[in-house]
């Protein structure tokens, strides 16, 4: 089965986030917790919530991915910066507690010249801080495109930040098409032979979630730069063998490419069209 959605806003609520998903052919979606520039949540309505955990279960939609707002970042070299970032992650992991099938993602931060060892040092340090034994949202690192001084743009470092977080059977890796590809990873021409690597220094187990995005930029750019399916370097090609993937198989795929909502509905019904063949 298919679980393929897109980034949605929950502006108007969850249920209406589903509804709109529903609307565009997804049976899974994404949603930032909170701006995803800025700090403040909207209170929370667990009427909403509750009325979302409804629709999800009556119309088969599948694991839903949040998104941590991308402006916290948890290995920053100050110390105000980082205590933001439990916080942010803490409140989010309450909040998202309240939705009976979601996971949440992340980007693990960027070392800003601290080095990649402190890096994954102050991550770790933060999912410890975090993460209690009560914890019921699985938490994603995202793999990022090693862009600047991001963490976390190999699987050996994402491998490193696991093994160090105590509860690190929270944890999980949500695996995004375009940032692994800058990251030098050819994940559109083999993805057997990228995710036999990830399951090497990882393990599949991890993998809980794909983004699926094109690249606008070649194998190994660093840039991060998102397309839509099939007008970037991955290719309408990449991606049919990589929806196709069997290790793939049932894992929450979502879109971040840069569109509007027909828009998005037309990239949903190509994948699912490219999936059936
Ligand atoms: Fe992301
Ligand atoms: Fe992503
Ligand atoms: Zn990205």
């Amino acid at each position: 089965m298919l679980l393929i959605g897109c980034h949605l806003s929950p502006t108007d609520g969850y249920l209406a986030m589903a509804k709109t998903a529903l609307s565009l052919g997804a049976n899974t979606c994404q949603f930032f917790t909170r701006n995803p520039r800025g700090s403040k949540a909207k209170p929370l309505d667990t009427a909403d919530t509750a009325a979302f955990n409804a629709f999800c279960r009556e119309q088969a939609i599948g694991t839903v991915v949040a998104h941590a707002p991308y402006t916290i970042n948890p290995c920053s070299a100050d110390e105000h910066t980082r205590e933001f970032a439990r916080m942010t992650l803490a409140d989010d992991l309450y909040r998202l507690s309240h939705l009976t099938d979601c996971l949440y993602n992340f980007h693990p931060g960027s070392h800003v010249g601290q080095g990649v060892e402190t890096g994954i040092t102050l991550i770790a340090d933060t999912l410890n801080e975090i993460l209690t034994p009560d914890t019921v949202t699985t938490v994603l690192l995202e793999t990022m495109a090693g862009k600047g001084s991001e963490v976390g743009g190999t699987f050996e470092e994402l491998r490193e930040i696991l093994d160090r977080v105590t509860l690190t059977e929270k944890l999980g890796v949500c695996l995004d098409t375009c940032h692994v590809s800058d990251a030098g990873y050819d994940i559109a021409a083999d993805p057997d032979a990228v995710l036999t690597e990830f399951d090497r220094i990882i393990g599949l187990g991890r993998l809980r979630a794909v983004h699926v995005n094109d690249s606008m930029n070649p194998v190994g750019a660093r840039k991060d730069r998102h397309a839509r399916i099939g007008e970037g370097y991955l290719g309408l090609e990449g991606f049919r063998r990589i929806v196709n993937h069997p290790a793939l198989e049932g894992l929450p795929m979502v879109l971040e490419t840069p569109n509007d909502l027909p828009g998005y509905a037309a990239e949903i019904a190509l994948l699912k069209k490219m999936r059936s063949v």
